[in-house]
């Protein structure tokens, strides 16, 4: 048997990637807390480091084997998780010194791993972690993953091959969990997973009891429940189905936030056939038009994927065609970047090349500037609520139910001295520029 520790052992904690990401990092700090940890705040100051990796695509590989390089060379002790530790191979051969590596999603093996090297100190009543767990979100919001993996097989993805096929939580638990981040002071809950529409086909939509009533593991009793909670409640990664329509309704009825997180990635039907994306058959523009007859105030934000293998200029002008007649709000753009191990390696369509990936990127984000530009112009003289994120010289930078925190804009919001980081405030927006609101009380 391992001696315990007398002194407080200290992990130092690197977390990279995506907000899913973020969760497992939360659960592992949540464990190792509640076992007497100490979450150090540098390298020199931890026992050891753990280094939660992404795998996405291949600069994030990069940056994760730069930042293993670091820990090692600051702090010699390193334990690697996340996305990359699904391809151990690519780490060794350059840090061949890591003391473990184990893939996504496997908290009890980095649990195990952490008291291999670093035995825990025991005090059950001293190590008592805040009942909602380790947050690294501020106080007022958080991330709520309900599912992992995916059941789809995009070309230009490995998350399926690295984190497995879709297993969704059971909705009791992810509605108690809620409830627990709520009761510890969140204002909003931000749903994620790597297909959010899909929550619960895995269990056969299995039913659960929460709040005396019985709720199916369903995308929309999921969104209904989460309303029960008076928070604000926004969906990411959602995929253009029709049961959405359902979660529309009740957006129509304030239940939750009228907002939607679409990954579209492209419009030309031959490209999104190429990509296996899923939906790609849907009459996508006339599903986003009864959506807005529906939700007049929806906002939909979506990603997308210029320079795809075989992606012709055609391709691309129906793109832009297709963003004209959509309007969405919210775009982001990434060039097609090649990742090992994805079957877009193999399609045998000709790559774009770099200069002409970055002329579309180009065109395509002063395309989707104008737009959210003219957007947000119409907005001038609204009034709408806010929840403020932080005060920076006296302005209170906060969020509308059309921004997301890190990936959207923001509303400035001038003159409204008493307001605090986690206040829901009523504003009226006075100017805008191509991204962001300007805002004084109401
Ligand atoms: S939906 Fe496609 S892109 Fe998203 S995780 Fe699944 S396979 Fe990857």
């Amino acid at each position: 048997m391992k001696a315990l520790q007398t002194r407080i052992p200290k992990v130092g904690f690197v977390s990279l990637g995506c907000p899913k990401a973020l969760v497992d990092s939360e659960r592992i700090l949540t464990r190792l807390r509640a076992e007497g940890y100490e979450v150090a705040p540098t390298y020199r100051a931890a026992d050891l480091v753990v280094v939660n990796t992404c795998g996405f695509i291949d600069s994030a590989v990069d940056e994760s084997l730069e930042a293993i390089g670091e820990a090692l060379a600051e702090n010699g002790r390193v334990i690697v998780t996340g996305c990359l530790g699904a391809q151990p191979q690519r780490i060794l051969e350059r840090h061949p010194q890591v003391l473990k590596i184990t893939g996504p999603q496997r908290y009890e093996e980095v649990i195990a791993s952490v008291h291999e090297h670093l035995p825990p100190r025991h005090e059950p009543f001293v190590d008592l972690v805040p009942p909602q767990g380790v947050k690294l979100t501020p106080r007022h919001y958080a991330y709520l993953k309900i599912s992992e993996g995916c059941n789809h097989h995009c070309s230009f993805c490995i998350i399926p091959s690295m984190r497995g096929r879709l297993k969704s939580r059971p909705v009791g638990d992810v509605l108690r969990e809620a409830e627990a981040l709520v009761r510890a002071g969140v204002r909003e809950i931000l749903v994620i997973s790597q297909d959010t529409s899909a929550y619960g086909v895995d269990l056969k939509f299995s039913v659960d009891a929460w709040r005396d009533r019985e709720w199916r593991a369903s995308f929309r009793d999921l969104a209904d429940a989460l309303g029960e909670l008076g928070i604000w409640v926004r969906m990411h990664y959602v995929y253009p189905y029709p049961h959405v329509d359902e979660v529309v309704e009740l957006m129509a009825s304030g239940r939750v936030l009228p907002y939607l997180d679409i990954p579209f990635q492209h419009a030309s039907p031959r490209i999104l056939k190429l990509m296996k994306r899923p939906a790609a058959a849907e009459d996508t523009l006339a599903r986003i038009a009864a959506w807005r007859r529906a939700v007049p105030d929806l906002t939909l934000r979506s990603t997308f994927i210029v320079g795809f293998p075989g992606e012709t200029e055609q391709d691309f002008d129906t793109l832009i065609d297709w963003l004209d007649e959509a309007q969405l709000d919210r775009v982001g753009c990434f060039e097609y970047s090649p990742v090992a191990g994805a079957a877009a390696n193999d399609l045998g369509e000709p790559p774009v090349g770099d200069a002409e990936k970055a002329d579309r990127h180009r065109r395509f984000m002063e395309h989707s500037a104008a737009i959210s530009a003219g957007r947000l112009a119409a907005k001038v003289g609204r009034r709408m609520r806010v929840l403020v994120d932080r005060i920076e010289n006296g302005v209170a930078i906060a969020r509308s139910s059309a921004d997301a925190p890190e990936i959207d804009g923001v509303v400035r919001v001038y003159g409204a001295r008493d307001l605090k980081v986690g206040d829901f405030a009523s504003v009226e927006i006075v100017g805008s520029d191509a991204y962001d609101l300007d805002a004084k009380p109401a």
